[in-house]
């Protein structure tokens, strides 16, 4: 990459046969770029720029791997797009067999903190948050209503509580409770419950008839189940006001015990960094999510947890996460996170290949073979030491593949079942994405978005794509302010404005 600010295209890797377009502008039919080459047609900002003639059928090389086969003859200087390139099969599984990389261990990084919520399971939180969760979506209505009544009445009376949000979701009854897919949905709304914002406080609404009883809900035989649950459909209520009345009572009672809790200097190993993409361009892969990745490094260093996650997104580069394992069972829990979601996908008649989006395409990313290669980069170049299944908790410290679908709301929720406390999240398009459960920083992959959304990005990884600043720099910036949103001294965009998204849990049951 050249320090030059005014370079007009970057090459990945040394292997590579494109550059990626990086004036913001684009670049015009007949410009004279500094490598001879002349353009014979325009190519706008992240798009592929062929630096060598191609013959039919020629391998189109970034990141120093294949993404795709030219359609027709390529002369340099041309657009390579998802028009002209074929895409490659994805790693057979089966081929895939294990051997550890080499990798170069890095000295422990001691000394950083943060301000955070300690809880008696030992997880940390980075906001004081009272939860209400729900047995059925049946109770929406009245979880919603009281939510807004308790944040306007009786927040005000706790100050050292931070915000009441509502766990609203589409489950809980009209399923097939009892199939194997089932435990999926079901995990991740009592997981969820146990983030470590809630302070092991979570309230639960049940509507009385429904099939997911609201005990199933609770954690193994440590709670006092009338202090926790409240029924709806329970015969000592007489009317609405009744019921929101009980559960006022059984909130103030919740809330009095966060409200004693204040954040304590905690190591930056209490951290579970969830790492995450949306909207992606061709940039994602060269500046933020590269970025994000040495972050990532940083916080494992440090004796943090991070999750990477997105099926869909690191399918097509298995093979070079395979080596990351720990050890052979945690290679194989990879593969077998990858097979089950073929399988998925194969039984909805899709297959990967459907998760690129047109806004992808037109951001520069041709197929999903180069959207993955350049999503793996966020989680860094640490070992993989534990693989966590759609719902489940993280057990491990270090970096963790949490299996989930690529979509983002679906994925922010999985992450937050398995317990992450800050949200790190890369866009190239821009989306405006968050949580109220726990903060979302959002890092943009260029310059130009971060510009014209000055209130809604948190971070600019764009200045790498000029050279102005390296990648490893970027990667201390963004673990800095890891450190400050969770402690609470750095407020984010969407808890500045309130911009939330719902909760959206991945089930791949049937409904009844
Ligand atoms: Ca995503």
């Amino acid at each position: 990459m050249s320090n030059h600010s005014a370079i007009d295209f970057i090459k990945t890797n040394i292997a590579d046969n494109v550059g990626i377009v990086s004036n913001p502008s684009g670049l015009e039919k007949g410009t004279h770029l500094s490598n001879g080459i002349v353009l014979t047609e325009d190519i706008p900002m992240g798009h592929k720029l062929a630096l060598e003639d191609l013959q039919q059928g020629d391998r189109v090389i970034r990141y120093g791997q294949i993404i795709g086969f030219t359609k027709t003859t390529i002369t340099k200087g041309s657009w390579l797009n998802e028009l002209n390139i074929e895409m490659p099969q994805p790693p057979e599984l089966k081929d895939i067999t294990y051997k550890k990389s080499e990798t170069i261990s890095q000295p422990p990084l001691e000394g950083y903190t943060f301000q955070g919520y300690k809880n008696a399971d030992g997880s940390v939180g980075t906001k004081n948050v009272l939860a209400i969760t729900e047995s059925v979506q049946c109770v929406a209505g009245i979880a919603n209503y009281v939510t807004q009544k308790i944040k306007k009445e009786l927040l005000p009376l706790y100050p050292n509580v931070d915000d009441v949000v509502s766990l609203g979701h589409s489950y809980g009854c009209g399923v097939a409770i009892d199939v194997a897919a089932a435990l999926v949905p079901i995990r991740t709304i009592k997981h969820i419950a146990q983030n470590p914002n809630f302070g092991d406080e979570t309230m639960i609404i049940g509507l009385g008839c429904e099939k997911l009883r609201p005990e199933r809900l609770l954690r193994d035989g440590d709670r006092n189940v009338n202090d926790t649950i409240l029924y709806l459909q329970d015969e000592a209520f007489s009317g609405f006001e009744e019921i929101i009345d009980g559960i006022m009572k059984m909130a103030e009672d919740h809330l009095k015990r966060l409200n004693q809790k204040r954040r304590v200097t905690c190591p930056a190993s209490d951290l579970v960094v969830g790492m995450q993409c949306g909207g992606s361009d061709a940039f994602s892969g060269l500046t933020a999510n590269p970025a994000a990745g040495f972050a990532s490094d940083l916080i494992v260093r440090a004796g943090g947890t991070v999750m990477f996650s997105e099926v869909t997104e690191v399918r097509d580069a298995i093979h070079l996460l395979v080596p990351r394992a720990e050890n052979e069972q945690v290679a194989e829990a990879l593969k077998n996170e990858m097979a089950w979601y073929d399988d998925y996908l194969f039984k909805g008649l899709a297959d990967r290949s459907a998760n690129t989006t047109p806004g992808n395409k037109k951001g520069g990313l041709s197929n999903i073979v180069e959207k993955a290669l350049g999503s793996v980069a966020k989680s860094g170049t640490s070992t993989i030491v534990d693989v966590v299944s759609p719902g489940e908790k993280i057990k491990k410290k270090g970096l963790n593949f949490v299996a989930t679908p690529s979509s983002d709301f679906v994925c922010g929720t999985l992450q937050l079942a398995a317990g992450m406390n800050v949200h790190v999240f890369m866009t190239g398009r821009g989306t405006p994405y968050g949580l109220p459960m726990v903060p979302v920083i959002k890092v943009s992959s260029n310059s130009k978005l971060s510009n014209r959304w000055f209130d809604l990005i948190d971070f600019d990884a764009g200045p790498i794509a000029f050279g102005t600043k390296t990648i490893e720099e970027m990667g201390w910036a963004l673990f800095h302010l890891i450190l400050d949103v969770a402690s609470g001294t750095k407020k984010i965009a969407t808890d500045k404005i309130g911009l939330y998204n719902d909760l959206v849990l991945f089930n791949p049951g049937p409904l009844t």
